[in-house]
């Protein structure tokens, strides 16, 4: 087991790649708080990683409030008595439109979960970790859309950006206190999220999912889309012993339809 008795928080843990996430690590051993909007699931999640044998929290709230983050952080000390690995995976798509239409609410709340939802779970992970003094393992879920701008998503690439870049300034913060910090970079992900953004288009066109993904002007060379497990392997490693010398690394997990 690579995380055996490690005490890993998942927000966005009630769906999608939280969800593959949570599900890898429990087989791994690690004791997990899960965070998400949706109860419903994080019922379903929680449900499944007993079946598989881990030791289990839920919590719902939202990431981009302050006093929210700090009451599960709170709880999973008192629950499980410290903090191994952090995983900020809660995450939304803003509204498609051109930036010129893009409205100021649209960018706000995209900004609010996605970046300072990142920043905060980021700080109280860093000030728990650091505290502990036997390092820690940070890891963010941004997205290909960080590295190339997508039309319709000038508030998500931003967003996303930002968590990459946060990210390394943060990890050589904290790099002496052995605590690492890195970035996933997904590309087509088959998720809800993926789907409430693209299934009116693929709708539109006739298509599926997976036949629209691999015709669009950025090709997957590896010629599928990707699954929760795709990205959950990657999360895995950065939280494993095998990944002691990495941080302040993005890394795409995309079928190399990203490769910058
Ligand atoms: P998902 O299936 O929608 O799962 C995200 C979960 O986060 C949902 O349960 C959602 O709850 C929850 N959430 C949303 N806002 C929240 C908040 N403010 N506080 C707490 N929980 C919140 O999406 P996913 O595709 O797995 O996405 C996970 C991450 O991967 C995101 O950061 C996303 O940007 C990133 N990503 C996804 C893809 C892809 O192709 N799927 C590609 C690149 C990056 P609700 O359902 O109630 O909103």
């Amino acid at each position: 087991m690579l995380l055996k008795d490690r005490v890993a928080i998942i927000t966005g843990g009630g769906s999608g790649i939280g969800q593959g996430v949570a599900g890898r690590f429990a087989k791994e051993g690690a004791k997990l708080m899960l965070v998400d909007l949706n109860p419903a699931g994080l019922e379903e999640t929680a449900a499944q990683v007993k079946d598989a044998g881990a030791e289990v929290e839920t919590f719902e709230a939202d990431v981009s409030v302050t006093e929210q983050v700090e009451a599960f952080f709170a709880k999973t000390v008192e629950h499980f008595g410290r903090l191994d690995i952090c995983v900020n995976n809660a995450g939304i798509g803003n509204p498609p439109a051109p930036l010129v239409q893009m409205t100021d609410e649209g960018f706000d709340r995209t900004v609010a979960v996605n970046l300072r939802g990142v920043f905060l779970c980021m700080r109280a992970a860093g000030r728990q970790m650091l505290q502990q003094g036997d390092g820690g393992r940070i890891i963010s879920v941004a997205s290909q859309a960080g590295k190339t701008g997508f039309a319709f998503l000038s508030p998500y690439c931003a967003t996303k950006a930002g968590v990459i870049l946060m990210s390394k300034a943060m990890a050589k913060e904290v790099g002496a206190s052995n605590i690492t910090v890195n970035v996933v970079c997904p590309g087509t992900i088959d998720t809800p999220l993926l789907h409430g953004t693209l299934d009116p288009i693929i709708e539109a066109q006739g298509t599926t999912l997976e036949e629209w993904a691999l015709k669009s002007g950025s090709p997957i060379p590896l010629n599928r889309i990707g699954y929760p497990r795709d990205v959950a392997n990657l999360i895995t490693f950065l939280a494993s012993d095998d990944a002691d010398y990495m941080t302040g690394q993005a890394i795409n997990i995309s079928g190399g339809q990203e490769m910058h």
